[in-house]
């Protein structure tokens, strides 16, 4: 299964990616994920994408391409994938539809979970993280039975750095001008759904699974 999450900051894209892992068990591809571990690392790639993230900024399509383009390479998306949070431009959308076809990969969906702009700062500024384990809490939407400990690992949870209110506004206009646009590219090819992202949890990943119903496992 070979599907594309894609939704504006704070949809809930990798809340509904993790259930989707432990359904179908294929690979999380997440961009954001992969340059927060290089951040970690102190690797070179970490440090080029710091100073964007930290800005709201988006990472320059060259680097960005080249991180999904080696990832996808990998054996382990030979049985699928989760794809989240990539392409957000029209030159990496471009970009994934020739690896796609050098990998002799067919997209099953196109999956845009729909959140309007109103709620995304609340969800995006009270979002908490598993320091351990990477799990996605929110304060009021989503909270862990124990207040900043997870519930799956009991591990430590904390902010992103980019999830405060000021540089979640510019990630909100980077969306809309740079990413938004996509949804006309995806929408031509006949794979693409949008799922009402302001229902809860359980039920937007119902109306997912509905739209995954038919397509080769
Ligand atoms: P969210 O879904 O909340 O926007 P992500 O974890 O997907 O957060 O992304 C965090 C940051 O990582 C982005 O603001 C951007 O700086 C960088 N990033 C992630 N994916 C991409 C991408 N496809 N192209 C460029 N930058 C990206
Ligand atoms: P994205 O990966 O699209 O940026 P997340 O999955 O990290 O989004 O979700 C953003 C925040 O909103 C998290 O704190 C999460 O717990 C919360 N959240 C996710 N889905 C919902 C929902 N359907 N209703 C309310 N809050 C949600
Ligand atoms: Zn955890």
């Amino acid at each position: 299964m070979y599907i594309l999450l894609m939704g504006p900051p704070g949809a809930g894209k990798g809340t509904q990616a993790a259930q989707l892992v432990e359904k179908f068990n294929i690979p999380h591809i997440s961009t954001g994920d992969m340059f927060r571990a290089a951040v970690k690392e102190g690797t070179e790639l970490g440090q080029q994408a710091k100073a964007c993230m930290d800005a709201g900024q988006l990472v320059p399509d060259s680097v960005t391409i080249g991180i999904v383009k080696e990832r996808l390479a990998k054996q382990d998306c030979k049985k699928g994938f989760i794809l989240d949070g990539f392409p957000r431009t029209v030159e990496q959308a471009n970009a994934l539809t020739s690896t796609l076809t050098e990998l002799s990969i067919k997209l099953d969906r196109v999956i845009n979970i729909n959140v309007p702009a109103e709620d995304l700062v609340s969800r995006i500024v009270g979002r908490r993280i598993c320091k351990a384990c990477g799990a996605t809490f929110h304060t009021v939407f989503n909270p862990s039975s124990l207040e900043g400990k997870c519930d799956k690992c009991k591990g430590e949870l904390y902010q992103r750095a980019d999830d405060r209110e000021d540089t979640v506004r510019n990630r909100l206009s980077v969306y809309e001008a740079q990413t938004q646009p996509l949804i006309k590219y995806y929408e031509q090819n006949g794979l693409y759904t949008e799922i009402d992202g302001r229902q809860e949890i359980h039920k937007v990943l119902d109306d997912i699974l509905e739209s995954l119903k038919g397509r080769s496992l």
